[in-house]
């Protein structure tokens, strides 16, 4: 029988301030250690690193991906850099992302990445709605110019 393959956890900073049980293998992007600047988020990463946490950049070709899907989801403007990475980390390694940025979480369900919220209730895959500015066509993903495939105008994300 084949022996079933732990999951990965990647951890956002967010995970760096809640002690949550730890079984699984841990991972997270250089971009998120840089961020834990306070004694009790360092704290958490040297007790993370003794129990084998791995920090590891994404590679090109996922964080190209995620952000392609950041853009498409309606996202892309409130991602920053580090979010892309833990989201691009995850597509690499088949990982679970414990994080609970609203905007992360929905680029993260839209390319199919299983999440894992620390204390809030898990999002609701949110849906935009696109328009373009000129001729006022409607559009179900944002385009990946974010130009109007009929007019060549900008198209923006909607509060439906
Ligand atoms: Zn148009």
């Amino acid at each position: 029988m084949i022996k079933e393959s732990l999951s990965v956890l990647i951890l956002d900073a967010s995970a760096f301030f809640i002690a949550f049980p730890v079984t699984e293998k841990v991972m997270t992007v250089p971009g998120v250690v840089s961020e834990l600047k306070d004694i009790k988020g360092k704290a958490r990463f040297e007790v993370l690193t003794s129990m084998g946490l791995v920090v590891s950049e994404p590679t090109l070709q996922s964080v190209k991906k995620v952000k392609e899907a950041s853009i498409r989801s309606g996202d892309g403007s409130v991602l920053s850099q580090t979010d892309i990475e833990v989201i691009a980390l995850a597509l690499d390694v088949h990982g679970t992302i414990c994080s609970d940025d609203f905007a992360l979480q929905n680029t993260a369900q839209y390319l199919d990445i299983q999440i894992h919220p620390l204390l809030q209730k898990k999002a609701e895959m949110r849906r935009w709605v696109f328009r373009c500015s000129g001729c006022g066509k409607y559009y179900d993903l944002m385009p990946v110019d974010m130009t109007c495939q009929i007019c060549g105008l900008k198209v923006r994300r909607k509060n439906k």
